[in-house]
């Protein structure tokens, strides 16, 4: 499927996901997107990412170079 979309980018850099693409891809608030730039391109995936401490896929972020769940950051910042 080859889909062409265009949107602009706003004031604090966000841009929307079409509605029928986010639909067609599964895609719903809060799931996680990789983000890859390759050379001009900015290539967007869906993640199905887990916690590397507990294995959870809730409230992700990124802390270090990893992929760690919201409560797994908190104990870590209270070590
Ligand atoms: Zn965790």
């Amino acid at each position: 499927m080859v889909y062409t979309s265009y949107k602009k980018i706003d004031d604090v850099g966000r841009v929307v996901l079409p509605k029928d693409v986010r639909e067609k891809l599964g895609l719903r608030i809060n799931d996680m997107l990789k983000i890859d730039v390759e050379n001009d391109r900015i290539i967007l995936t869906k993640a199905v990412d887990s916690c590397v401490f507990c294995g959870k896929s809730d409230k992700l972020k990124e802390y270090m170079g990893k992929t760690v769940c919201e409560s797994c950051i908190n104990k870590l910042n209270n070590t």
